[in-house]
């Protein structure tokens, strides 16, 4: 197989790994090869086209619900640091892909693989003076000083713990090892974003943490979910948390397992934004009986139905952390709220629609100089 054939193979197996609130993938390039990029959101809010691959696709693990699992039949394929930093070079020269997500199926152990994984990254950073993002996938099984070197080289590294928890864990990859080969990394990664000074890493900058689910995979419930990654905000400076739905594939001991709905993945993200940037607890979301949120209704929605049906908010007077509390207000129509209010008071619902604010959404729940503004829907065209 051709460089370009083995990257086209590569890059199409990763539509399972989500990063970077990417898009669904498309062509780099459809005159000259067919490799597969997305459109994706980096953390500065930039969008590029990111190229994400594997350094192989062969694994000599058997984790139960994977297609790079050891022993399924499908075309694999791999590359050597140096040949696939030049291909990339060559793609990253001609405007093909502006930056990079490098992950690898496990050969050797995680160790070498992680080194494998090492030597991509600094052959693109010191030979190829590579200077564009880079997110590297920490292996299982890698050591404290190859996290250390990772984060030398990287924009983000990314742990991907699959299940909240060990019990979780051993349904879907049963000789993963939860609490040394996966929390631990991210533990090194936080303790060295804290002990130490950045001035050696890549721009003299630490690189964020992410982390990955499989949602429904071994029957976890939501709150589950959410209270590991709650916990690993707060422990670990995990940036974010990605959920990836369950999808059964063929020929893999779960490929009777149902589908998970692509709801439970959005009210998962939902949730752990509330919890992350809103200030709401894990206790104050909507969980039912089973530990899970509501499909049907968003969390803030959910909330918000309960708690301030009664107790509506005063748009001119409440503070920043009760207008996030309120549908249709996010960061930026709370920020926006408080400016405006210090010019004039806020009288109508047509008024926080040009601040960028879900108004009909808000409605049932504001108040607006004393007034309930509901009966004001009519009079202006407020879609949202
Ligand atoms: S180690 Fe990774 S690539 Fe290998 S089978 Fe498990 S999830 Fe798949």
């Amino acid at each position: 197989m051709s460089e370009f054939e083995r990257l086209k193979l590569l890059s199409s197996q990763m539509h399972l790994e989500p990063t970077e609130g990417d898009e669904c993938p498309q062509m780099a390039d459809r005159k000259q090869d067919a490799i597969y990029t997305s459109q994706a959101a980096l953390p500065n809010g930039q969008r590029i086209k990111l190229l994400k691959t594997l350094l192989t696709s062969a694994c000599e693990r058997d984790c139960l619900y994977c297609p790079f699992r050891a022993g399924r039949d499908f075309r694999r394929a791999s590359f050597e640091p140096e040949e696939f930093a030049k291909v990339f070079m060559y793609m990253y020269k001609a405007g093909m892909v502006e930056g990079i997500f490098l992950s690898s199926g496990v050969v050797k152990g995680g160790v070498t693989t992680q080194d494998q994984l090492l030597a991509t990254a600094e052959i693109l950073r010191r030979k190829h003076q590579y200077q564009g993002y880079l997110h590297l996938k920490v292996m299982p099984g890698a050591e404290r000083a190859q996290v250390e070197q990772a984060m030398l080289l990287a924009d983000r590294l990314s742990v991907n713990l699959e299940a909240p928890n060990s019990q979780r864990l051993s349904l879907l990859a049963p000789h993963k090892d939860f609490a040394h080969e996966l929390l631990e990394p991210l533990r090194w990664a936080d303790q060295i974003r804290r002990e130490q000074s950045p001035h050696k890493a890549w721009k003299g900058r630490w690189p964020s943490t992410v982390t990955q689910f499989v949602v429904g995979g071994a029957d976890e419930s939501d709150l589950e979910l959410l209270a590991t990654t709650e916990q690993l905000h707060r422990q670990m400076g995990l940036t974010r948390a990605y959920f990836s739905r369950f999808n059964p594939i063929v020929n893999t001991p779960l490929e009777d397992h149902p589908p998970t709905p692509l709801e439970r993945q959005n009210r998962l993200y939902q949730a752990s934004f509330l919890i992350r940037d809103y200030g709401f607890t894990l206790e104050e979301m909507p969980f039912a009986n089973e530990g899970n949120l509501p499909l049907e209704v968003d969390p803030k929605l959910a909330w918000a139905q309960q708690a301030l049906q009664g107790a509506p908010v005063e748009i001119n007077t409440a503070p920043r952390e009760l207008l996030l509390r309120v549908p249709g207000i996010g960061p930026k129509g709370a920020e926006a709220i408080l400016r405006s209010r210090r010019q004039h008071k806020l009288l109508d619902l047509s008024q926080l629609s040009r601040l960028g604010i879900a108004a009909r959404k808000a409605s049932p729940y504001i108040l607006l100089n004393g007034a309930q503004p509901a009966r004001q829907l009519p009079l202006f065209q407020d879609k949202r």
